[in-house]
């Protein structure tokens, strides 16, 4: 068992930095899985309690403004009320769980900066009612742009964070994806630093922030978000070691003194996760497959129920079915198809019984 112990429930502030901590030391990541609504919210908390682990639920901009309700006339208070309608749930139920619970938001780019400052004016005016704030930790992904400016305005946005006892995820490097188009038109040099992070960016990373306050790197190593073709591009998480021994020699700091996480994993080769965790990563971001696990058992019951989904009562026989339509029926086996999608995750990231909260 391990030596950290922390309540139930979700945990903001020193109890986040001590549960990021103490996967670090017990060499296993969490999962981070995104939610759109309670259904997926609740399955998620009802896995990590059925695994015995802690977990990270996140929210992308879009999850949030579906969590408010898609035909929320105002999209951008839906994005920010989404948002912290679903940390409120988490806050009024995790404990509940009896498991720990980061809450966090996804990829903001650029034109995304000014909802994660609404979110923070949301997390400010509820620490001042709570003594903490709402969210665990929000992500600004600005690795499209010139780094100067992607760590200038991490800077800018941890300060304001640290005073309410948050933290930050940034991004360094392009982690390709569908949507980015890039991967096949590079070729996979490991200095190429369009598809791989360089250690001295991370450095540079390091000596702006860590005075600021706590965060932590999505750093591209091969990884790619979403679907992408395998093959195209080499995992090297030997970029993640090379960061750490970087900082650690530069600034004489501990053993893997940077909180890293994993993006683009699915698919990704167990060995290269294992190795990857070594090096200090306490997060690997878990989405295509969760969608997948939630839709593929409603398919299933459509399909072997199909009349209850057109008729009330069968036009032949008479036979009611109202057991079958009622949305309970089928979203409960959606959220059964997460709760399980997610055991396989915490064993393979080796979360699964190292849960630290303690009743
Ligand atoms: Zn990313």
């Amino acid at each position: 068992m391990s030596e950290f112990s922390l309540k139930p429930g979700v945990v903001t502030g020193a109890d986040y930095t001590t549960l990021v901590d103490a996967a670090k030391a017990g060499g296993f990541a969490m999962p981070a899985v995104n939610v759109v609504g309670t259904n997926s919210l609740n399955a998620v908390m009802e896995a990590a309690a059925q695994a015995n682990s802690d977990i990270i639920i996140q929210l992308s901009n879009s999850g949030a403004a579906f969590y408010a309700g898609a035909g929320m006339a105002d999209g951008f208070q839906a994005k920010v009320q989404g948002a912290v309608a679903a940390a409120q749930h988490a806050h009024l139920l995790a404990e509940h769980y009896g498991i720990c619970v980061v809450m966090h938001t996804d990829h903001a780019n650029r034109a995304l900066i000014p909802w994660v400052e609404a979110m923070l004016d949301e997390g400010e005016k509820f620490h001042a009612i709570h003594g903490k704030p709402l969210f665990s930790s929000h992500m600004l992904d600005l690795s499209a742009d010139p780094i100067d400016f992607n760590l200038g305005e991490c800077a800018r946005i941890l300060e304001r964070m640290a005073k309410i006892d948050m933290s930050l995820e940034i991004e360094l490097g392009v982690t390709g994806g569908e949507e980015d188009g890039i991967g096949s038109d590079f070729d996979e040099a490991a200095d190429n630093s369009k598809l791989y992070t360089q250690p001295q960016d991370v450095l540079q990373a390091y000596e702006l922030l860590n005075p600021i306050g706590h965060f932590s790197v999505a750093a591209s190593f091969g990884n790619v978000h979403g679907v992408y073709k395998p093959g195209n591009v080499k995992l090297r998480p030997e970029i993640l070691k090379n960061s750490q021994a970087l900082v650690e020699q530069t600034h004489g700091t501990a053993h893997n003194p940077l909180h890293l996480v994993f993006h683009g994993g699915s698919g990704s080769e167990k060995a290269k996760i294992e190795e990857a965790v070594g090096y200090g990563v306490f997060k690997m971001n878990i989405d295509t497959d969760t969608q997948f696990a939630f839709s593929q058992p409603i398919g299933k019951f459509v399909d072997e129920n199909h009349k209850a989904f057109k008729y009330q009562v069968d036009p032949d026989d008479g036979t009611p079915y109202k057991k079958f339509y009622d949305p309970r029926k089928y979203l409960r086996l959606a959220e059964l198809g997460i709760v399980e999608r997610l055991q396989e995750a915490c064993a393979d990231l080796g979360s699964k019984g190292n849960s630290i909260a303690r009743s």
